[in-house]
């Protein structure tokens, strides 16, 4: 079945009873090509790109729970490519220009909207930095406009201009930078994905990973064990627990990272905005409602829901930039786990076992990445060499220590990033 609107109005039409389930509800097979661990935004755009781009569809995204109850039907849906060091900033490029045809080539509506994103500066010594960022930003082929502070106050006239301790100085404007609608992009990559032969299955949970003389031969699940030629580990914050059942021990630490949204208000927010000098963003959702979030929670855990002080936290990040938005009543908050590497940077890359590959780092920043990600991991487990655009993510970067990619120069801490 293909979207159009002829189809809606005809369906308006006859009661909507043509409709059918976007993706099917197969029992695994015993034994496909490629196994891919983890249904998420990554794990589906994956399969999607291996049937598409390399003809190969005796594959199963295995998923312990629904498509789209990970993180990416949590995250606050901010795509950009506006990142700095080399490594970063093609990957980040690549997968913008892969969003700005997504959802005709999906034939599925992922309400990709470019509204622009403005990261603030408060200072001289940011806008300095900001200045290098653009004109990276720039030399990649991306855009990136530096405003002054008149030009911050025409576009975002709600903000605390007047606030003497964090003065707004100016801001670093990505025109191509806005949002989309998560987990329609988990559906429409799923229902691609499923419409070229992939079996999505959901509930499905892995609970181990078989190994012989040193190669992958397939997955135990709790539907039963599934042979396998590849297997390739895409469990976003689970994936330490994913590859400990492969005997290895990965750079990455979880942390919750958290996000709220208010009750649904008229259009006031038509960018997404970032806070210099505290952690804060906001967009508005097609719906009305702001969405915003913050810093990660500063330990270490798989709990999947958020805390208080980090609640107060943002809120007061929030009140200090835009005091409007106390105004406003959150309606929900919730949490989702990132897997966070010492450089903030992710990894696409083979293990030492043969067969078997790691997809995860992706930290608070992954939701922009997935049509990259899933666009460079198919093409490493079809063709076996690393896509140029991810060609950095390597694992064994945090054993050599050999082009580690420290965007925000923070260093090795994980909850920094
Ligand atoms: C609050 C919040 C805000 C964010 N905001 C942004 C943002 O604005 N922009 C941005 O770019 N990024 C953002 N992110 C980050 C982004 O959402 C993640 O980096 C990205 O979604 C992770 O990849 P994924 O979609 O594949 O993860 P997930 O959707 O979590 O997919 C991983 C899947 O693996 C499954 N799984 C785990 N273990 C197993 C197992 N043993 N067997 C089978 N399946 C398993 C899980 O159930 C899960 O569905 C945010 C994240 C959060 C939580």
């Amino acid at each position: 079945m293909r979207f159009s609107g002829w189809k809606v109005f005809t369906e308006g039409l006859t009661g909507n009873r043509g409709w059918a389930p976007h993706w099917r509800d197969p029992e695994p097979k015993p034994e496909y090509d490629i196994v891919i661990i983890g249904g998420g935004g990554h794990g589906l755009s994956t399969a999607y790109y291996l049937a598409r781009d390399h003809g190969l569809t005796n594959v199963a995204v295995l998923e312990k729970g629904y498509i789209g109850g990970g993180n990416v039907g949590r995250n606050t849906t901010i795509v950009r490519a506006n990142y700095f060091l080399p490594g970063n900033s093609e990957f980040y490029s690549h997968s913008l220009k892969l969003w700005e045809g997504l959802s005709e080539d999906l034939n599925y509506n992922v309400m990709h909207s470019q509204r622009g994103l403005i990261n603030l500066f408060h200072s001289d010594g940011q806008r300095d930095a900001f200045a290098r960022r653009g004109n990276a930003m720039i030399n990649q082929g991306d855009d990136a406009v530096l405003l002054d502070r008149d030009g911050v106050r025409r576009m975002l006239p709600y903000l605390d201009f007047d606030n003497g301790r964090f003065p707004i100085h100016g801001g670093l404007y990505h025109p191509r930078g806005g949002t989309a609608r998560h987990d329609a992009v988990a559906w429409g990559y799923a229902r691609g994905a499923d419409r070229r032969g992939v079996d999505i299955i959901q509930n499905c949970e892995v609970t181990g990973i078989d190994i012989d003389g040193g190669r992958v031969t397939g997955v135990q699940t709790s539907r039963g064990p599934i042979r396998a030629g590849k297997v390739a580990m895409v469990a976003a914050g689970r994936s330490g627990q994913v590859a400990a059942m492969a005997g290895m021990r990965l750079p990455v630490e979880s942390h919750v990272l958290q996000a709220f949204v208010t009750e649904g208000l008229k259009p006031v927010i038509d960018h997404v905005v970032s806070f210099g000098m505290g952690h804060f963003y906001v967009s508005q959702s097609d719906k009305g409602g702001l969405v915003f979030g913050g810093d990660l929670d500063f330990y270490a855990s798989y709990a999947q829901r958020g805390n208080l002080p980090m609640a107060e936290h943002v809120m007061e990040a929030g009140m200090t930039l835009m005091p409007m938005i106390g105004k406003a009543r959150v309606l929900r908050s919730w949490g989702g786990i990132m897997d966070m590497t010492p450089d903030g940077s992710p990894i696409i890359d083979r293990t030492d076992i043969d067969g078997l590959y790691l997809n995860c780092g992706w930290c608070y920043g992954g939701f922009k990445a997935v049509p990259a990600s899933g666009h460079c991991l198919a093409h490493l487990l079809a063709t076996g060499r690393p896509h140029a655009a991810a060609a950095g993510f390597r694992l064994g970067r945090f054993r050599d220590g050999v082009g580690l990619m420290d965007e925000e120069g923070t260093g090795a801490q994980h909850n920094l990033h």
